[in-house]
């Protein structure tokens, strides 16, 4: 791995957690002992923001795990950018599979909500993945690249901008892609971003992966010249599981 910028390893907490049990966590981030430089983003649900940005005492940033397309106002249910921003939030999670795969958002609508997050001074964590019959179909690029390219449609800068590539297949189901699978993406991923962005985008530009990490196996992972972090689901719930996950870069 290039010493281009720092590690960078995300928390998605999703719809987990009760207070009693988010406390616990933010205390045992704030007990973690953690590298000097590696970036640690956690992403709760959106009624526990307040109290984390509150509670923990860390040098680990907060991010929602979504926010609405468009200015705030009458959308029942949606969070607006500048709401996220205002309450102190610095991240927000954009086009993660279950958003695409189980409420139905779409490329195009995706890449607006990355263009207007970052227009309210939010970073953006942008999704991208395959579905495993579109790998098995040996399209696992030409899905990526439409993801990619909906993205660069929109956004006018990818200075705030991280890649979470996340093969659906390996998203908590404990099938985790190999390093070589992985990097083999993340490669094709550095590529499209020269050829279509710009070769400062592509070399300044983090792409973490995503999908069944965990403390066992993010080392082999971290040392593949491509992987620039991680995005992790179920591993993030367990304060000391994450801290090792965060701390695997060598
Ligand atoms: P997982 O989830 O680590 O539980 O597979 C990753 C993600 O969805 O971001």
């Amino acid at each position: 791995r290039l010493d281009r910028f720092s590690f960078f390893v995300g928390g998605n907490w999703k719809a987990n957690g009760n207070k009693e049990s988010v406390k616990k966590l933010v205390q045992e981030l704030n007990d973690a002992k953690l590298e000097e430089d590696v970036d640690v983003v956690v992403a709760p649900p959106y009624i526990y923001l307040d109290s984390v940005l509150n509670t923990l005492t860390k040098r680990i940033e907060v991010s929602a795990q979504n926010s609405w397309v468009g200015k705030g106002g009458a959308f029942t249910g949606e969070i607006s950018a500048e709401q996220l921003k205002d309450l102190g939030v610095e991240w927000v999670i954009l086009g993660h599979s279950e958003r695409r795969h189980v409420i139905g958002e779409k490329n195009e609508f995706i890449g607006k909500k990355a263009a207007y997050a970052l227009s309210n001074g939010l970073k953006v964590m942008a999704c991208v993945g395959e579905l495993l019959e579109e790998r098995e179909a040996g399209k696992t690029t030409e899905v990526v690249f439409e993801q990619l390219k909906a993205y660069a449609d929109e956004v006018p800068s990818w200075k705030d901008v991280v890649i979470a590539y996340e093969p659906v297949w390996a998203i908590g189901t404990g099938k985790v892609a190999s390093p070589q699978q992985a990097q083999e993406v993340h490669a094709e991923i550095r590529k499209w971003i020269s050829d279509n962005v710009s070769a400062e985008a592509s070399s300044q530009t983090r792409i973490i992966y995503g999908g069944s990490v965990n403390a066992a196996n993010s080392s082999e992972l971290a040392k593949q010249e491509d992987i620039d972090g991680f995005l992790v689901g179920g591993a993030s719930l367990k304060g000391p599981d994450f801290a090792a996950i965060c701390n695997s870069v060598t």
